[in-house]
């Protein structure tokens, strides 16, 4: 492998077939309902989640649908229980006990991944997360999007890179938490420069992991008012390809690359066309291809690597 993907990841770790299990626990986020902003990110079609109707059954429901669901699809052995949509820190402490606990039904299940904002993990949430470290592999991922302020002033994100730093270095107390961030590539505002710095600064920080795709246009959303009124340009694929190579070698190669591309259903997709479901695999596939021709892989071109632990 010329990066170091999840599946290999997980297939050291567990020495099983493990595959995630994703749930829509009700949550909504604080930059939906006032409390940060209102209207939410440009981009943010309903919190990530696809499916409207997931979140009508009980989270052990979608669990167990889940569950026997990949289990029948790729013969999956374990489960990480994923909690995607919204923000999966928001609320006391009380109900996310609840609603965290609920993996303890299923003895299959051997992680949980907590999707949340940076500027949304109080310290008393990080001990209750902490706490499932004894039994499970725990994975928070924070949407940091981009480094670059301007950027997360025109996603609407409200909040800033200081918030993912400290939510970084908060997290870094509790050893065994490992954090994975998220990241776009393609917003306008940012030159190819600007992008690899995202991947510097990751690298610096020492994430666990991270996830990168491609800024594309979802119906329904702020961002498709924009790009219906000022047009601007997204990565073609064969950039985005390149793009991707580069940032992947200016990481440290012991940062799990937990996703290389997005993905969305065709019928809500405006652009790029190959941001679908149906094209992911080709992406996946492009960019690995380019890394081979290349020659190179990941962290071939870090600048932290006297940093790896
Ligand atoms: S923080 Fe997440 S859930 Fe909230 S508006 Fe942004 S993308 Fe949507």
């Amino acid at each position: 492998m010329r990066y170091f993907s999840f599946s290999e990841y997980l297939r050291k770790t567990f020495n099983a077939k493990v595959y995630r299990v994703t749930v829509d626990a009700g949550f909504t986020c604080p930059n939906r309902d006032g409390t940060k902003g209102t209207g939410g990110c440009i981009y943010c079609y309903a919190g990530s989640e696809y499916n409207p109707d997931k979140r009508l059954l009980s989270v052990e429901e979608q669990i167990a649908k889940g569950i026997e669901r990949v289990k029948r699809r790729y013969g999956a052995e374990k489960f990480l229980v994923y909690f995607q949509a919204f923000t999966n820190t928001y609320a006391p402490v009380e109900k996310l006990k609840e609603i965290y606990d609920t993996v303890r039904k299923f003895s299959e299940v051997v992680g949980i991944i907590i999707g949340t904002r940076p500027d949304c993990v109080p310290d008393e949430v990080l001990e209750l997360i902490n706490s499932y470290t004894e039994d499970y592999q725990v994975w928070i991922e924070y949407g940091l999007e981009s480094p670059h302020f301007k950027s997360l002033r025109w996603m609407n994100r409200r909040h800033g890179v200081s918030d993912f730093i400290d939510a970084v270095l908060r997290t870094r107390r509790f050893e065994k938490i490992k954090i994975c961030a998220h990241v776009i590539l393609g917003i306008p505002l940012e030159d190819e420069e600007d992008m690899l710095e995202t991947a510097d600064f990751l690298s610096a920080i020492r994430v666990d992991g991270v996830k990168i795709h491609p800024l594309h246009v979802i119906k329904n959303t702020k961002l498709a008012e924009i790009y219906e009124r000022e047009k601007f340009s997204l990565l073609e694929l064969n950039s985005y390809v390149n793009l991707a190579v580069r940032f992947i070698e200016r990481l440290r190669p012991d940062i799990v690359v937990q996703r290389v591309t997005g993905e969305a259903p065709e019928d809500l997709l405006i652009a790029p066309e190959w941001c679908s479901h149906r094209e992911k695999n080709r992406v996946i596939n492009l960019i690995r291809k380019r890394m081979e021709e290349l020659d190179t892989y990941q962290g071939a071109k870090c600048r932290f690597l006297s940093m790896v632990r």
